[in-house]
C-alpha cells in the first residue's frame, strides 16, 4: 500500500516557519509582508480559494489587501488597480484569482501588468522565462508545491522517468520544467496523446493535472510508481448524496500498487497556498535585502 504524501502536514510545517519569521520581523519593528488578491465576480470555488488564502495569511501574520470586483469591472479598472498595488510599498505580492468571469477581460494582459518582483503566482512571462532558462526566480505555486512535497519525502528524481498529464501554463508545463531541473526524463501528455495508458505506465513519477475524475486508473500505473494527483473535481457522492472533492486519480484502485500517492484533499492543494505565502515572504525578503 502506498505511503501518503501528506501536503497538509508539510503545509502546517511551512506555516509555522513563516509565522516565526514574520513574528521576528514585527518584533524588530519591521512592517509585516503584504499580499493583495484580486477577485472578480462571484464564482463560489474562487471565493473559497480566496477565503483560504486570506485565512492562511492571517495564520502567519501576512497582511491581506484583497480587492473584490463585480463581474462587470472593466479591464482598465483592473489594470489601474494592479498599477496602484505595484507602487504600494505595503504590498509584496499581487495575484489575480483565475479564471476571470465572462469574455471581456484579458487575463494575460493583467498578469503582464503585475511587477515581476511581486508576481507571487509565478505566472508572469518574466518568471516563467527564468524557469525555462533554469534561473532562480519566483516559481508558480502548485508545481513548486509538488516539488517541495517530493523533496520532503527524500524522493530523488535523478534519472527517473516522469510523466505529467496536462500541459497548462498553470500546472503541467512549469511542473515538467521543474522535474527536468531535478534530472528526471520528462514526458508531457495531454488530450491528444495517443495511448495515454501506455505512456503513463512508463512513469516512475506520474502526475495528473487534468480535472477529470478517475482519469488515472490502476492499469495505467507502473507498480511502485510515485503518483501525484493535482486534479480537484467536485462530485456528488452516490451513497451520501453530499458533494465532495476528488482528484484525477482513482485513489482506491491506484493506492495499493503505487509506492507514494497524494490524497485529495490534503495533498497538493494544501501546498499551493503554502507556497503562495512562501513566495510572498521571499518577495518581501528581496525588497528588504534580507
Ligand atoms: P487546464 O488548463 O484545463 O488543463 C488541463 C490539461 O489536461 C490540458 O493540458 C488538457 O489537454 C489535458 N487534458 C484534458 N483532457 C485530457 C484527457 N482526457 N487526457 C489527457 N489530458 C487531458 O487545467 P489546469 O488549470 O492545469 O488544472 C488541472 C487540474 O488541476 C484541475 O482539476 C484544477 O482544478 C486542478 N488544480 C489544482 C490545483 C491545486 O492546488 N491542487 C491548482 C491548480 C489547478 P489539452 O492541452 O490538449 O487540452
Amino acid at each position: 500500500m502506498a505511503q501518503l504524501l501528506d501536503g497538509k502536514a508539510l503545509a502546517a510545517k511551512i506555516y509555522d516557519k513563516l509565522a516565526a519569521q514574520v513574528a521576528d520581523w514585527i518584533a524588530a519593528d519591521r512592517r509585516p509582508p503584504g499580499l493583495a488578491v484580486l477577485m472578480v465576480g462571484d464564482n463560489p470555488a474562487s471565493a473559497a480559494y480566496v477565503a483560504n488564502k486570506e485565512k492562511a495569511c492571517a495564520k502567519v501574520g501576512i497582511l491581506s489587501f484583497s480587492e473584490h470586483f463585480p463581474a462587470s469591472v472593466t479591464q482598465a479598472e483592473l489594470a489601474q488597480t494592479i498599477q496602484r498595488l505595484n507602487q504600494d510599498d505595503r504590498v509584496d505580492g499581487i495575484l489575480v484569482q483565475l479564471p476571470l468571469p465572462g469574455t471581456h477581460l484579458d487575463a494575460d494582459a493583467l498578469l503582464l501588468a503585475i511587477d515581476p518582483a511581486k508576481d507571487v503566482d509565478g505566472l508572469h512571462p518574466y518568471n516563467l522565462g527564468r524557469l525555462v532558462r533554469g534561473e532562480s526566480g519566483i516559481r508558480s505555486c502548485t508545481p513548486a508545491g509538488v516539488m517541495q512535497l517530493l523533496a520532503e519525502y527524500d524522493l530523488s528524481l535523478k534519472g527517473k522517468t516522469a510523466v505529467v498529464i496536462g500541459r497548462s501554463i498553470l500546472v503541467g508545463k512549469p511542473l515538467a520544467l521543474m522535474l527536468l531541473e531535478q534530472d528526471a526524463s520528462v514526458t508531457i501528455a495531454h488530450s491528444r496523446t495517443a495511448d495515454l495508458a501506455a505512456v503513463a505506465r512508463e512513469a516512475d513519477i506520474l502526475v495528473a493535472a487534468v480535472g477529470r475524475t478517475n482519469l488515472v486508473t490502476a492499469d495505467m500505473v507502473k507498480p511502485g510508481a510515485i503518483v501525484v494527483d493535482v486534479g480537484i473535481n467536485r462530485i456528488t457522492d452516490s451513497v451520501t448524496g453530499k458533494s465532495r472533492l476528488v482528484g484525477d486519480v482513482d485513489f482506491a484502485g491506484v493506492a495499493p500498487i503505487a509506492s507514494y500517492i497524494t490524497p485529495v484533499p490534503g495533498g497538493v492543494g494544501q501546498m499551493t497556498v503554502a507556497v503562495l505565502l512562501q513566495n510572498t515572504v521571499k518577495s518581501y525578503c528581496q525588497r528588504f535585502g534580507i
